[in-house]
């Protein structure tokens, strides 16, 4: 039997997103919601972020772009992410976020996959943006600089500013309305995971979905104080979570717009300058993930500043032991909640509800309007209080993989059970994340895909087979490789040489920091394929040794 809810069901909006965070088209507030938090006068309030959102939607319009065009943001975090984010998903575009530390492949990989007919890249990133398009195809001229201040031309491209027209004509722009069909059936996002296997791909997520995850969110958050702009006590929070992925989209830019609580924005996060704007601006909410309760813990900077205008943190994204959450809610002195998520339930699924004093590590409960099950490996109800596989069906799980119906079909059922990969214990009505069966790698809580890391180690020409694992040192999770050399090659490639490799191709957080191992053979299954649990033994035996 499903476990259920304990929570009664929300009634849930299905109507366009734009719609859902500016009711009738209005937004009633000059308050500054997105503001740079190292020069705090740049800022955009709900009316300035609208009318912006609104000239780039008409802008895009006059391009000739169309609705169900992708256009895809490559940029570190600035306050107009945001617009891009809302005047893209509004005009039934779909907005696709790519990490800024992307190499040209890993760009060129998400260009062609998404098909991409538009790119807005920051300046300093328009290099491998522009090296990247002409390689997937996309015609000259289709990566415009997106920056937070007007640039003249790089690498040929025209500034973002040049595609809007007049304000006044921004103002007259009407998003469209979607039907209760069309909010479900149109995508509005499409960001990567590389979900229970294989290579990164697209999770399609509709306006629905995201509708869906805020209201669910937002009760759990509230449900034991007020929330309502009025009664809530006044909330500042700090937008440092990357936003081209979900969890930082969830809430630092739909979930500011839809409270109306104020957001400051880093650009780039280094840890003495978070601790600064935390005791300068008083923030007293903290969405994180474990890296910064570890930075917390062990980092000497952290006694230098007072963070006691902190009264609550949510830490999702990748595991954190009870000890470390403990440790940290003594030393702050304030609530920390975890949630567990994934892209592909949109941002999360089960949350400690806000107010909750928990210090059993809990991942808390399902959400409302959710329903789970625990499988075991012949895909039956494991008995109460044994771990599973965990099964997540609700209005928040995605429409599918964006373009690839064979993945689609692999982790989501017809009838809407979504395949997590992740292994659960739950005990009256609460969960505990204990294990992870699917291939991923959580990097500083950043996805790395196995199978991505072994096709990018076979492109070079001295490696004959790879395997690549995740290694756990001292609490942090990092990629390691098995790698087996041609004969020709032995002796002679070096674990330098890998590196050199890695670190043309894939981004910083993929790089083998748990070290390259030569071996004479990779163990596999008569289908070819890597016998995954041998080579996690392998590691899991070397991590005591090292
Ligand atoms: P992403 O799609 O990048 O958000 O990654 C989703 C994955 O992160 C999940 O499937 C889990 O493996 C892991 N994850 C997310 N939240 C938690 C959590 N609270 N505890 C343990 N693992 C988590």
């Amino acid at each position: 039997m499903p476990l259920k809810s304990p929570f009664p069901d929300l009634d849930i909006p299905k109507c366009n997103l734009l719609e859902y965070l500016f009711p009738n088209g209005e937004a009633p507030s000059d308050t500054p919601i997105w503001i740079d938090a190292k020069s705090p006068k740049d800022h955009l309030t709900a009316r300035t972020l609208l009318q912006w959102s609104k000239r780039l939607a008409l802008g895009l319009d006059q391009l000739g772009s169309k609705p169900g065009d992708v256009v895809m943001i490559y940029t570190p975090n600035h306050i107009f992410v945001p617009v891009a984010y809302l005047g893209i998903v509004g005009s039934k575009r779909i907005f696709s976020g790519a990490n800024p530390g992307y190499t040209v492949s890993e760009m060129v990989h998400q260009v062609s996959n998404t098909q991409a007919q538009i790119i807005l890249a920051h300046p300093t990133l328009a290099k491998t943006a522009v090296t990247a398009a002409r390689k997937a195809g996309l015609p000259d001229g289709r990566v415009y600089l997106f920056s937070d201040v007007p640039c003249t031309s790089v690498e040929g491209c025209r500034d973002w500013r040049e595609l809007l027209p007049s304000p006044q004509d921004g103002n007259a722009y009407q998003y469209p309305q979607l039907s209760e069909k069309e909010a479900t059936t149109t995508t509005a996002t499409v960001n990567y995971s590389s979900g229970t296997t294989g290579l990164p791909k697209g999770v399609e997520v509709s306006h629905h979905n995201l509708v869906a995850n805020l209201e669910q969110t937002i009760y759990m958050r509230y449900l034991k104080k007020p929330w309502d702009r009025y009664t809530r006590p006044r909330e500042v929070w700090l937008g440092f979570l990357p936003l081209y992925h979900a969890y930082g989209q969830l809430y630092t830019i739909a979930m500011a717009q839809k409270l109306q609580v104020p957001v400051y924005i880093m650009k780039q996060f280094q840890y003495e300058e978070f601790l600064r704007v935390i005791q300068t601006y008083r923030v007293t909410h903290l969405q994180v993930a474990p890296p910064i309760m570890v930075m917390l813990s062990k980092r000497a900077e952290t006694a230098k500043y007072d963070l006691s205008s902190v009264t609550d943190v949510l830490c999702g994204a990748a595991p954190l032991s009870k000890e470390l959450q403990n440790e940290i809610s003594k030393k702050i002195g304030c609530e920390i909640v975890q949630g567990w998520g994934m892209t592909e339930v949109t941002c999360g699924a089960i949350h400690v509800p806000g107010g909750t004093i928990d210090d059993s590590g809990s991942v808390g409960q399902l959400d409302p309007n959710c329903e789970c099950m625990l499988l075991d490996d012949d895909f039956n109800e494991v008995p109460l209080g044994q771990p599973g596989e965990l099964y997540v069906r609700g209005p928040n799980v995605c429409i599918g993989y964006w373009r690839n119906p064979h993945a689609t079909k692999e982790s989501l059922s017809p009838d809407g059970w979504l395949r997590t990969g992740d292994v659960a214990v739950v005990k009256d009505g609460w969960f505990w994340i204990v294990d992870r069966k699917k291939e991923l790698i959580k990097v500083n809580a950043l996805q790395v895909a196995p199978a991505e890391l072994e096709a990018v180690l076979l492109e070079f020409d001295p490696i004959a087979d790879a395997a690549a694992v995740g290694i756990t040192l001292e609490g942090d999770e990092w990629p390691r490789a098995y790698v087996h050399l041609k004969d020709e090659h032995k002796g002679k490639t070096t674990e330098e040489d890998i590196h050199r490799h890695m670190k043309e191709k894939v981004a910083k957080h993929k790089q083998l920091v748990g070290g390259v191992v030569f071996v004479d053979e990779i163990p596999k299954l008569q289908s070819g394929k890597i016998m995954r649990k041998v080579v996690k033994d392998w590691a899991k035996r070397d991590a005591e040794t090292m």
